[in-house]
């Protein structure tokens, strides 16, 4: 039996992406070579690189609109810093909204002075903060879109006048929304996008060139603009996966077409968790993720009967994080519908037995 994959990562990818990718580790276009033992020089892998580029401001909307795309090495940690030493001159705001955005803080403290404009983390981080100012003369606003750990999503963003920076590592291409609001966004490959390894980061190439510090190369966004995404070698797997992944997006309709799947299977969750009396959800209830549905069950002497259930139901990977704790149902775009659909018959199973 195919599991149904809740985990929060590293990557639930789309079947049609898995079987396209294991035929082209056995040999890639028909050349005899798998697609990660060919040159990352050779015309074939510029292509990939170029495509998966060019297919992630395409579907993002950014197209000519003064974006470039990367596919970094690191994990969205490195963005932490990288974002710090390319952007940071005097002050940057931040806005606390869980444990991403808080080691985010943590590393751009190491270079300069960082405002938090707002936190919830008094709260365990259960809601997402709002109606906090953010002082025009700072150098850029960060924030996280998803916080995969509790299960929160910003609805709305702020408008301000400085640069706007976003980890997107846990929601990027899951919903249609301007992404020309946002001057840098970063996002892990291995939630939505491709095998872990790559960290695509689509930048407004303007805001670059503004610190007067010395960037080392490899940290230096104008430096893999300048070579292509490929200053060294590139995660050539992550990076292909990424490219079919983007294709089978834009195959099925674009970032709006995977919305309409991603609200089914959220309005689905949480409709269970809240009618479901053995379940409560953890994130406020306007600020719940649509990628990441957080919960416990009410009854612990339900959890021996409720966790053989899920195994025998083969939903895997639905622990929640140990500073949450309960559950975490991780919903990406390429988990189908009919695996939220087979959790929350067991949960509501689970309901008519207790
Ligand atoms: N930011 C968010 C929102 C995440 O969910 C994660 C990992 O899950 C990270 C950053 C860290 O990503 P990486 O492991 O690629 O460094």
């Amino acid at each position: 039996m195919k599991k149904h994959n809740f985990n929060a990562g590293p990557s639930i990818l789309p079947q049609e992406v898995l079987l396209k990718a294991s035929e082209a580790v056995m040999d890639y276009n028909n050349s005899g070579l798998s697609v990660i033992e060919i040159s990352h020089r050779s015309k074939d892998f510029v292509e990939i690189m170029e495509k998966a580029r060019a297919l992630a401001l395409e579907l993002l909307g950014l197209e000519g609109k003064g974006y470039k795309a990367l596919f970094l090495q690191g994990g969205a940690s490195t963005q932490f810093l990288m974002v710090a030493l390319n952007l940071l001159e005097k002050r940057a705001g931040y806005l606390n909204s869980g444990t991403w955005a808080d080691k985010a803080i943590k590393e751009a403290r190491i270079y300069d002075d960082i405002y938090e404009v707002a936190s919830s983390k008094n709260a365990n981080y259960n809601y997402i903060p709002k109606g906090y100012d953010i002082p025009s003369d700072y150098d850029y606003f960060h924030f996280t879109t998803n916080n995969t750990i509790f299960g929160t999503q910003m609805k709305s963003f702020p408008k301000c006048d400085i640069p706007m920076v976003c980890d997107m590592s846990s929601d990027i291409f899951s919903r249609a929304i301007d992404y020309s609001q946002f001057d840098l966004i970063y996002a892990g490959a291995q939630k939505n996008l491709g095998a872990a390894g790559t960290t695509l980061v689509v930048i407004k190439e303007d805001i670059l060139g503004k610190v007067s510090r010395k960037i080392p190369s490899m940290m230096d966004y104008k430096m893999h603009i300048s070579k292509g995404s490929m200053f060294n070698t590139p995660p050539v797997f992550a990076v292909y996966t990424s490219m079919l992944t983007l294709e089978w997006l834009k195959n099925l309709g674009g970032i709006e077409a995977i919305e309409k799947e991603n609200e089914k299977k959220a309005r689905l969750m949480y409709s269970e968790i809240d009618l479901n009396p053995l379940f409560k959800g953890f994130a406020t209830k306007e600020d719940r993720s649509n990628m990441n549905a957080t919960f416990t069950l009410e009854n612990e002497n339900l959890k021996e009967t409720f966790e053989a259930m899920l195994k025998e139901g083969g939903i895997n990977g639905i622990n929640g994080h140990r500073s949450v704790g309960g559950y975490r149902a991780s919903m990406y775009n390429a988990l189908p519908l009919d695996s939220v659909k087979a959790l929350v018959e067991i949960m509501s199973e689970l309901e008519s037995k207790a």
